[in-house]
């Protein structure tokens, strides 16, 4: 019958065929290659544990998870976890969702404090060998994290092994937010341009507002999700232009985007080899082509 909806029995829907139209319409060069990449993602709050479903729904081929904390009621303000997952630790919960959702992604799961020194030598194994196929990298690491501490050693791990890494972040008032793409020696680490109070060597608690509960909305958090994981899919599979650095403002409906270069008085010594070994021989063509 015309204008009648396909009944499921009659076009069992393939997942993949969706995606893979991205190739038949010139989008994705070859969109299948997304199964040879792996993705760590560490912290599953607002932003993370968003972008880890979206990477399983779009049959990446393996996802690290890292995450301290078990889920509370506090965090269904949040995308991604339900009130039966409270009491379960974070990764736990969500492997077990993204299992259901796709099972072909092969998942790794750590449920501790990237920022321990116990922890350092294992954290920095599985970027290092935890990809796909014996003993390679991973190919990308997402930042989504909501504490400087765990941002920096994410700067500091993905710098010394030289890997491409995204950090992602939402303000205090939930009105902003922003993406960073990292390529170590070739733009700023994240301890290039410390936050003003970190670099006056006074506490990081005075970041935050004093009896001030930060606030929190899914739509932000969501939105700085999306733009984290359609940088990562972009970068992996090469298309479009790729964000160095995007944020949102939502008050004022505007995405302003940029990049920033490494400092030279960096005070990471690896961050300062990296700078050494790509001077002179790294160029974002493609993001100067666009913006001139
Ligand atoms: P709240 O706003 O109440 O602090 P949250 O901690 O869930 O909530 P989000 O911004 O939603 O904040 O998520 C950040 C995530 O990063 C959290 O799940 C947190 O457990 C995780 N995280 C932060 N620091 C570390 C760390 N050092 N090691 C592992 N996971 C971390
Ligand atoms: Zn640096």
């Amino acid at each position: 019958e015309e204008g009648a909806a396909p009944s499921a029995e009659v076009r069992p829907e393939n997942p993949y065929s969706r995606l893979m139209a991205l190739q038949t319409m010139g989008v994705v060069p070859e969109f299948e290659r997304i199964r040879d990449f792996s993705v760590m993602v560490v912290g599953l709050g607002g932003v993370g544990a968003v972008a880890a479903e979206m990477l399983a729904r779009c049959g990446v081929g393996k996802l690290l998870l890292f995450d301290y904390d078990g889920v509370e009621l506090a965090n269904m303000n949040r995308m991604f976890f339900r009130p039966e997952h409270v009491g379960k630790s974070k990764v736990e919960a969500a492997k077990e969702v993204l299992e259901t959702i796709n099972p072909d992604v092969e998942y790794e799961h750590y449920a501790y404090d990237v920022t321990l020194m116990t922890n350092w030598e294992h954290f920095l194994d599985r970027m290092q060998y935890g990809g796909i196929g014996e003993a390679s990298p991973v190919t990308l690491v997402l930042s989504c994290v909501d504490n400087y501490a765990a941002r920096m050693a994410v700067n500091q791990a993905c710098t010394e092994l030289n890997l491409p890494w995204m950090e992602s972040g939402v303000s205090e008032s939930a009105m902003s937010g922003h993406i960073q793409f990292m390529l170590p020696g070739r733009t700023a680490c994240f301890a290039c341009v410390p936050p003003l109070v970190v670099a006056e060597g006074r506490d990081e608690g005075e970041l935050k507002r004093e009896g001030v509960c930060a606030a929190s909305l899914p739509t932000t958090m969501g939105i700085v999700s999306s733009l984290l994981v359609q940088n990562a899919l972009k970068f992996m599979l090469g298309f479009g232009q790729i964000s160095y650095l995007l944020s949102y403002d939502a008050m004022g409906n505007f995405f302003p985007s940029g990049i920033v270069r490494p400092n030279p008085e960096c005070n990471l010594p690896s961050c300062l080899e990296r700078q050494h070994e790509y001077y002179g021989q790294w160029q974002p063509e493609e993001w100067v082509a666009a913006h001139a």
